[in-house]
């Protein structure tokens, strides 16, 4: 699906289970010991939602979802903080400094799943199972469908995936290097200039729409999606 899912939790075996849940859905995930090391991986990467464990040494769960959701670039992140307390009073405090839901140890890895979609879907990240919507997009990974406004693009299955991992990353620029790592993944020996291709196609494609501006080169560095103008 593309979406990123940091975990932070400083028990490895409890960390590396939610890892293996997560991925099973489909999920990417990002791992972090520690608050500290969590507000380093945000900086660097994209994460569409953070599961944070309560307890943990250092910043806390709560104390680091608070403070998230008092910081403009994060209040929109979507959180779900794992608990071992079932305490209402708990649960209260935690839904009160803002975090999207709460799910209680021990769990099931499927009401773990479910969690998660409920809160992507109401943050707006996954429209249905396996569905993305940026504006008038909408992917659709099952079907393995690109439609604008409701009509269907022909896309090859590489241009596919170059838009669904775009459509994931908005306004962001990505190199080369980069798109061919995660498009094309790191084992394959690709030259940069095929990027260029695909995206040329892409935007041909786009063009039929009238929405080739949606993929703008930035000079000297790379490629960025944006709905912006
Ligand atoms: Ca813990």
């Amino acid at each position: 699906m593309n979406l990123n899912i940091l975990v932070v939790e400083d028990e490895d075996a409890i960390r590396e289970m939610l890892v293996m849940v997560l991925e099973q859905a489909n999920f990417r995930v990002i791992e972090a010991a520690s608050a500290e090391l969590a507000l380093s991986v945000l900086a660097e990467n994209r994460v569409d939602l953070l599961l944070l464990d309560w307890m943990l040494p250092g910043i806390t769960g709560v104390e680091l979802a608070r403070r998230l959701k008092k910081d403009a670039s994060y209040k929109d992140l979507p959180i779900i903080l794992l608990t071992a307390r079932g305490e209402e009073e708990d649960k209260i405090r935690g839904l009160e400094i803002g975090a999207d839901d709460y799910v209680t140890k021990p769990f099931s890895p499927k009401e773990l799943q479910a969690r998660i979609k409920a809160v992507m879907r109401r943050s707006g990240k996954l429209t249905e199972l396996g569905q993305l919507t940026v504006g008038d997009l909408t992917l659709d990974a099952e079907q393995h469908r690109l439609t604008i406004a409701g009509k269907t693009v022909d896309v090859s299955p590489t241009e596919f995936r170059l838009m669904q991992f775009f459509m994931t990353n908005p306004d962001k620029v990505y190199s080369r290097t980069h798109l061919l790592d995660q498009v094309w993944g790191r084992s394959v020996y690709i030259e940069e200039r095929t990027v260029d291709v695909h995206i040329r196609r892409l935007r041909k494609l786009l063009a039929e729409f009238g929405r080739e501006e949606l993929i703008q080169t930035v000079r000297g560095f790379g490629y960025r999606f944006s709905m912006a103008e």
